[in-house]
C-alpha cells in the first residue's frame, strides 16, 4: 500500500512552513506530508491522490483563507477522501465556526494557533486521530478502477474485456457513488465519455480502445518477431492446447487472441467434465492456468489481436492483423471457434449490454442479486448459465423453444435444474420482443403451440441460442461445409479424390485443411465433438501433424 498522506493547507507561508516542519519531524517515514498554499491547490492535489488511490489519512487546514475558507475546503475534500481525519487551525475568534463545522464537515478536531510546544499541543492529538484512522479506514484498493454506469454499453465492454481476461478491477458506479462521480468529473474535464479507467500509476484512460487497455493492463499486443514456425489463431482451449504443445516441442509459436484467452470455455462458470478436476473448474481458471503454461514454455500470446486475413506464399503462410501488420509462419493453425447466435427480436439490439447479454456474462452476475433474470435457450450452455445465475438472482426463468429440456440438454443438468428452487423452465417459449427505456425491463415470449403472448418483468436476459463459426478469415482459401465450418483430413477426399487445388502427393493429415500446412482444430472444425477436452486434445494432435508436415517442406 502507498504511504498514507497528511495534507496541510494554509495561505500564510510562515504558518504552512511551520506545520510542515513539525509534521515531517514527527511523522517522518510513516506518512508523506503534502502542503498546499490554497484550498484550490489542495483540492487539485487531493484529486490526483484519489486518482492514484493513495490513501489520505489527515487533512489540516487553516480556517482563514480568503478564496476558500478552511471549512469550505474540508467540505470539498470530504467528497474525495471521506475517511481522512479533519483538523481545522483556528484563531480564538473562529471557535464558533469550528464548532459548527463539527457537524457540517465531520470535523475531528480544531486546533488553536500557535500550537507550541508541538510535543504537548499538536502531536498527541494527531497521534490519537491517526491511530483511529488506521483502525477504521477501509484498506485502499490500489488496482485498476473502472468508473461508469451499469447501463452504458462501453462500460460493459471494458468490464467484460477485463473480466474475461481475468484482470482484477474495482467497479465504481457513478450513479450510486458521489465519490465516484466527483472522481470522474475531475478526470473528464467536461467531456461526456464513459467509462473512465484509473490505473494505480495515476494514468487515466477514457472510453479506451481495448488494445490500448490490454497493453496498459500488462498484456502483450505486439509480436516480438515477424516470423514463427507456427502461428495459432484463437486462444480458446484448442489454441491454448496447441500453444502448450508447440512450445514444448521446441517450435517458435505466436498465439493470437482477439477477445480473451479461454474462448467460449472462458465464459463458462463451471466445467464439470474436464479430466482431472473432480469438483469442476471455472473456464476462467482453466484458461488462466493454460495461458500461463503456454507462456512459461515459450509461446507468445498476443492479446486484443485480431487476425483479419490469411494468404499463402508457398510454403509460407501470412497472417494480416487488424492494425495492418503481418506475421509469417511455416505452419498455421486455425482455432477460431465459434460464437453464440444473436437473438433477432425487437428491442434486443438496443438493449444488448444494458440487460441483454450473450452467453454467461460473468462480470454482470453480481449486479442481478435478488432480481429476476431470463435464460434463453435449451442446450447445455443455457443449463449451466441457469445454474450459475441461480446463485445470485432471486428467480431464473429459462425460456426454451423446444417441448422439453431433454431435446438439447444433458440429463445431469436437467436434474440439477429440477432440484433448484429458484429456476423455472418455460417450454414452447419463443422470445418475440424485449422492452425497457435504457435497460431491460421486460421480456415478451410467445407460446409456440398456442400463439399466446406473455410479458414478464425482469432485469437481465442471457442468450444461448446456437453458433456461428469464426471462419471468415479463411473463406475462399480453405474448404468449408455449407455452414462455414472448416473441413479437414479424410473428409476432404470425396469419391476417392483429393479436393481441387490440393498440391501435395499425399493425402491431407487428419487435422489439415484443403491447403497444405494450414490446420483447423476445435469448434471451428467440421464434425468435431464440441467439448473442452476434444479441443485441447486436437491442439496437441495438431502439433504432431505440424511436425509431420514440416518434414515434407
Ligand atoms: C457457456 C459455455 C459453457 C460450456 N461448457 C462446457 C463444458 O462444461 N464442458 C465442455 O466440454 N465444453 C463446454 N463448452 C464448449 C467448449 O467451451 C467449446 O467446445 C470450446 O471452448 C471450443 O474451444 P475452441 O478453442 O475450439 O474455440 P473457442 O473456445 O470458441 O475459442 C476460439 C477463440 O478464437 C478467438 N478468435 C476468433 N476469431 C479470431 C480472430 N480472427 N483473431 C484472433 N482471435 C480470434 C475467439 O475470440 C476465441 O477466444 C461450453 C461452451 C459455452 C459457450
Amino acid at each position: 500500500m502507498a504511504t498514507p498522506v497528511i495534507l496541510a493547507v494554509d495561505d500564510e507561508p510562515q504558518v504552512l512552513n511551520a506545520i510542515e516542519r513539525d509534521l515531517r519531524r514527527h511523522f517522518r517515514g510513516d506518512y508523506r506530508v503534502v502542503k498546499a498554499a490554497s484550498g484550490a491547490e489542495a483540492v487539485d492535489a487531493l484529486t490526483k491522490l484519489k486518482e492514484r488511490a493513495t490513501p489520505v489519512a489527515m487533512l489540516i487546514s487553516d480556517q482563514r483563507m480568503p478564496a476558500m475558507s478552511g471549512i469550505e475546503f474540508l467540505e470539498r475534500a470530504r467528497a474525495l477522501h471521506p475517511d481522512a481525519k479533519k483538523v481545522l487551525l483556528t484563531a480564538y475568534a473562529d471557535t464558533e465556526a469550528a464548532i459548527a463545522a463539527i457537524n457540517r464537515v465531520g470535523l475531528d478536531h480544531y486546533l488553536m494557533k500557535p500550537w507550541d510546544p508541538p510535543e504537548q499541543n499538536l502531536f498527541p492529538v494527531l497521534d490519537d486521530l491517526l491511530s483511529d484512522w488506521h483502525a477504521n479506514a477501509p484498506l485502499p484498493y490500489d488496482g485498476i478502477r473502472v468508473a461508469g454506469t451499469l447501463w452504458s454499453k462501453s462500460s460493459h465492454n471494458v468490464k467484460d474485456f477485463l473480466a474475461r481476461n481475468r484482470v482484477p478491477y474495482q467497479w465504481l458506479d457513478i450513479e450510486k457513488s458521489s465519490e465516484a462521480r466527483t472522481l470522474v468529473e475531475a478526470a473528464l474535464l467536461g467531456e461526456h465519455r464513459l467509462p473512465v479507467v484509473f490505473f494505480p500509476d495515476g494514468e487515466v484512460l477514457i472510453d479506451p480502445d481495448l488494445r490500448v487497455l490490454a497493453e496498459k493492463a500488462g498484456m502483450h499486443t505486439t509480436a516480438k518477431g515477424s516470423f514463427y514456425d507456427v502461428v495459432i489463431i484463437g486462444a480458446g482451449p484448442a489454441g491454448l492446447g496447441a500453444g502448450v504443445y508447440a512450445a514444448a516441442e521446441g517450435y517458435s509459436a505466436a498465439l493470437l487472441e482477439n477477445e480473451a484467452t479461454g474462448g467460449q470455455a472462458g465464459t463458462s462458470s463451471r466445467i464439470e467434465n474436464y479430466l482431472g478436476f473432480p469438483n469442476g473448474i471455472s473456464g476462467g481458471d482453466l484458461a488462466t492456468r493454460a495461458a500461463a503454461q503456454a507462456q512459461r514454455l515459450g509461446t507468445e500470446i498476443l492479446s486484443a489481436t485480431e487476425a483479419v486475413a490469411v494468404r499463402v506464399e508457398a510454403p509460407y503462410k501470412i497472417v494480416t492483423l487488424k492494425d495492418g501488420s503481418e506475421l509469417s509462419c511455416r505452419a498455421l493453425i486455425i482455432a477460431t471457434g465459434m460464437s453464440l447466435r444473436e437473438l433477432d427480436a425487437p428491442g434486443v439490439k438496443e438493449l444488448t449490454g444494458a440487460g441483454v447479454y450473450y452467453g454467461a456474462a460473468l462480470s454482470e452476475a453480481a449486479h442481478y442479486r435478488g432480481e429476476r433474470v431470463f435464460i434463453v435457450g435449451g442446450a447445455n450452455s443455457a443449463g449451466q448459465g441457469a445454474m450459475f445465475f441461480a446463485r445470485f438472482a432471486a428467480q431464473v426463468t429459462v425460456l426454451v423453444r423446444a417441448k422439453d429440456l431433454a431435446a438439447g440438454m444433458s440429463q445431469y443438468l436437467i436434474n440439477q435444474i429440477a432440484a433448484t428452487d429458484n429456476i423455472e423452465v418455460i417450454t414452447d417459449a419463443a422470445v418475440v420482443s424485449v422492452g425497457g427505456s435504457d435497460r431491460l425491463e421486460c421480456v415478451t415470449y410467445k407460446d409456440v403451440a398456442t400463439g399466446t403472448e406473455t410479458t414478464l418483468r425482469g432485469s437481465a436476459m442471457f442468450v444461448f441460442i446456437g453458433a456461428i463459426p469464426h471462419s471468415g478469415i479463411v473463406k475462399g482459401l480453405v474448404a468449408m461445409n455449407e455452414h462455414g465450418f472448416i473441413v479437414t483430413g479424410r473428409d476432404l477426399i470425396v469419391d476417392g479424390k483429393r479436393s481441387a487445388g490440393w498440391t501435395e502427393p499425399r493425402d491431407p493429415l487428419p487435422l489439415e485443411t484443403s491447403v497444405p500446412g494450414i490446420f483447423a482444430i476445435g469448434d471451428i472444425r467440421n464434425g468435431v465433438v464440441r467439448r473442452v477436452a476434444s479441443a485441447v486434445g486436437e491442439g496437441s494432435v495438431a502439433i504432431s501433424q505440424v511436425h509431420q508436415y514440416l518434414q515434407t517442406v
